[in-house]
């Protein structure tokens, strides 16, 4: 059967979204997020006596998941063998201490996660407030006010897990280490350190069929990486330079459609994205002139606080993070603001 004819399995539609057989075994579901725009890839695999779903969601998705299960002809959130996590955040993994309530399964998930499970929904909120960063690394004061309104209005609109849900404790975990094989029926799939846009960020790779369940490390917009949230440009890049030979023939990411061809391509323009946030970055720094964080931001985009306050902040935060792995490695100089200038 060739790529083409494989479009043509089956699918399904109705309000909770869409379903669609992306290969033998293997489902793309993506569920309708009535609180925003982001759609996130949610994956499930059905052999055998395994059902196993991968970044089940939003915690506002789980009814439309669900129902996406059943009305698929996949089972049910009951039936669900493996809850499976490549990160954090609260898109991915953000209903997984929700699905304890609802499921006896265990949850797969990156060992580096261990700390936080005591208090699951206390650590997700805490990674989505970015008003600390701000105040550390805007010098305009205007501009922190802004965000802390946009974090204020946040969480008047939709309460912050801890407080609809208690702290949280994700029980019944399962950790998954770099190297380690996780065997779902007869699938083999790899783990493999996919650390940068989530300092706890894993992807698994199935060699035999050449799927890659990726995340959000290879995107085809440029990924998030946010000091905010401890991404962490340096690893994001040794993870993509790390996977650029793998032998992929399926690349399943967190967002956006999958791709059966040309996977070293997608890891090059992920690592283009890169290359050209660092130019915008040391292309705005001068020897003699101090330039603040939101200089740069507004030299390459000038209508930035014009745009909705999600894109600002992540635009910015993306920025910021470029920006103090050059002064890590001593080509910036940060002083009190904070500003910043090129080393000489
Ligand atoms: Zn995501």
């Amino acid at each position: 059967m060739n790529s083409d004819e494989k479009k043509e399995r089956q699918s399904f539609r109705s309000d909770w979204g869409l379903a669609v057989e992306i290969d033998d075994y293997l489902w793309r579901v993506r569920l309708q997020n009535k609180r925003g725009r982001i759609m996130v890839n949610t994956y499930v695999l059905k052999k055998d006596d395994v059902l196993a779903v991968f970044d089940p969601g939003w915690p506002w998705t789980l009814d439309a998941l669900a129902e996406a299960l059943r009305d698929s002809d996949l089972g049910s959130i009951e039936s669900v063998t493996h809850w499976i996590y490549t990160h954090s955040h609260v898109d991915h993994m953000g209903a997984a201490c929700l699905l304890n309530a609802l499921s006896f399964s265990p949850h797969y998930a990156s060992k580096w996660l261990e700390p936080h499970f005591k208090n699951w929904h206390a650590f997700i909120d805490k990674a989505n407030d970015w008003i600390p960063w701000s105040e550390g690394a805007i010098a305009e004061e205007h501009i922190v006010a802004l965000f802390r309104k946009e974090g204020a209005d946040r969480i008047a609109k939709k309460a912050p897990l801890s407080l609809a849900h208690g702290p949280g404790e994700v029980k019944n975990t399962v950790l998954l280490d770099v190297g380690q094989t996780l065997q779902l029926a007869d699938f083999e799939f790899q783990i493999l350190d996919m650390r940068g846009h989530d300092p706890t960020h894993i992807g698994f790779f199935e060699k035999n069929q050449g799927w890659f369940i990726s995340g959000d490390a290879i995107l085809s917009t440029p990924t998030p990486i946010s000091v905010a949230m401890d991404d962490d440009i340096d690893l994001y890049r040794a993870s993509l330079n790390a996977v650029l030979d793998l032998d992929v023939k399926l690349l399943l990411p967190g967002h956006g459609v999958h791709k059966r061809k040309n996977f070293r391509r997608s890891v090059e323009r992920s690592l283009r994205y890169l290359q050209s946030y660092e130019s915008l970055v040391i292309d705005s720094l001068h020897t003699d002139k101090k330039v603040s964080l939101m200089d740069i931001c507004l030299a390459d985009n000038p209508e930035l606080l014009d745009r909705d306050a999600t894109y600002a902040s992540v635009q910015i935060a993306l920025v910021d993070s470029h920006l103090q792995a050059l002064v890590r490695r001593g080509i910036v100089e940060r002083t009190e603001g904070p500003y910043y200038q090129r080393n000489r």
